[in-house]
């Protein structure tokens, strides 16, 4: 390929490039273009995930997540309804199993009222639970009907086909490799060729920390890929689930439990876990990366988180390898289910900021340098906030560019 000049590329072709790319396109001179390496977009955590429209319950008030997950989820619901992509807001129940549970239920209620969630239910004892999910188990519960599902493959095709109406380009089979400045533009080398730019958006996911690195941007962190794995239920069990069913979550830990899922494409999903995967982008529990493998464990976060959460890390591994205990996580919520209602199903990879003392980071990252924004940290729910973000992103990006004309 020819030396091709933009006014701006976004390397990564998953949600969160795409929504960026969007937003950008139409308003940048010499146009934008985006970057991915693989041969098609959202090949990554936007297309192996659970597919859920978060509402914005668990979010720090007035933390990106919190803003972005609340006008994100409602653009989202806009978008899909203007461009015919099926979707349903169908609600969600958590429900506390324990007694222990019960504060951490009304904390969460709480959290999202101050996140504006209006119309959310307070429901006590199995028949209230019932009314919503027929064969759950839970002493209390929370009913959020702001909560929804799609196919965020489908958005992101949709976002493609907006940046192609106004004249953006996206090149995929186009690895980024390194960057160079010249001047104030940004020389880009990738497996297409060399790409010039005034401003680089780096939307890599799981490789946004080495990305930022080849460009001469210290990330502060590194990005631990964590597994995530799924069960399906059998058709003849699907009956057992309504809509979303999850667990209150363990507020030291940045997943969400494994839940029940009711898929926009049909089917019931049960999970996922997350378990430290081998390999970054390693679907399979046997995929393995010696390069990761040796950045991850050699990294001092992961040592300290490791010993942080020893309890957790290893009843995750435990629950990966062994069925029985990830369906006795399952009957927690709906006791009736046997290991011979659910199948392995598949996987995705969470990119997940973690800093070298240890700490998982919890909200959005975005870092500027001059002539690029990373987005080092976009973990869920950034499909459903992805518009938002993709908003928030490209503002940064005509801010630099108006310095720069
Ligand atoms: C198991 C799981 C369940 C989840 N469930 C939900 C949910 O229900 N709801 C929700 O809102 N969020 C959910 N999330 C989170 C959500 O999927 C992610 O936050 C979101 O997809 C992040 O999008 P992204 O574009 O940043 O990353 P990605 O989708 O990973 O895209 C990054 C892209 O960059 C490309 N890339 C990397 N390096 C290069 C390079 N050098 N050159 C060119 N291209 C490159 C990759 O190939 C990839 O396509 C879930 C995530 C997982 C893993």
């Amino acid at each position: 390929m020819a030396e091709q000049t933009y006014g701006a590329a976004v390397i990564g072709g998953g949600i969160v490039g795409a929504a960026t790319a969007m937003a950008l396109s139409g308003k940048v001179r010499g146009g934008v273009v985006v970057l991915e390496k693989e041969d098609r977009l959202a090949a990554h955590q936007t297309g192996n995930n659970s597919g859920v429209i978060h509402s914005g319950l668990y979010y720090r008030p007035g933390s990106l997540k919190a803003q972005n997950c609340t006008q994100g989820r409602e653009a989202l619901y806009r978008f899909c309804m203007e461009n015919g992509i099926p979707h349903k807001r169908c609600g969600k129940l958590v429900v506390a199993t324990r007694e222990a549970e019960l504060p951490a239920l009304e904390r969460l209620a709480e959290r999202g009222e101050a996140n504006g969630l209006t119309d959310l239910r307070r429901l006590r004892g199995l028949d209230e639970l019932r009314a919503y999910e027929p064969h759950v188990y839970g002493l209390a519960g929370l009913w959020v009907p702001q909560t929804g599902i799609v196919d965020y493959h489908a958005v992101t095709a949709a976002f493609a086909k907006c940046i192609r109406e106004r004249d953006g380009e996206i090149l995929t089979g186009t690895r980024f490799i390194s960057r160079n400045a010249d001047g104030d533009t940004q020389v880009l080398e990738t497996t297409s060729g060399t790409i010039r730019c005034r401003t680089l958006v780096n939307c890599a996911g799981l490789q946004s920390d080495r990305v930022a690195r080849a460009c001469g941007v210290n990330p502060g962190l590194k990005i631990i890929p964590f597994r995530g794995e799924y069960y399906v239920l059998r058709p003849e069990r699907e009956s057992l689930v309504n809509g979303l069913i999850y667990p209150v979550p363990d507020p030291n830990f940045p997943f969400l439990g494994v839940h029940f899922t009711r898929m926009i494409n049909g089917g019931v999903e049960a999970g996922p876990n997350a378990v430290p995967a081998f390999r970054r982008e390693g679907y399979r529990k046997l995929d393995i990366s010696l390069r990761d493998m040796a950045e991850t464990f050699l990294y001092p976060g992961f040592v300290r988180m490791g010993l942080r959460h020893l309890g957790m890390g290893v009843g995750e591994m435990w629950r990966s390898w062994v069925k029985p205990a990830f369906v006795a996580s399952l009957r927690r919520l709906i006791p009736e289910i046997a290991g011979s209602d659910v199948k392995r199903g598949g996987a995705g990879v969470r990119a997940q900021a973690l800093e070298a003392d240890g700490t998982l980071v919890d909200d959005f990252r975005i870092v500027e340098a001059p002539g690029m924004v990373h987005v080092l940290n976009a973990p869920s729910p950034a499909a459903t906030a992805a518009i938002t973000i993709g908003e928030t992103i490209a503002a940064r990006v005509m801010d630099q560019l108006k310095l720069k004309s």
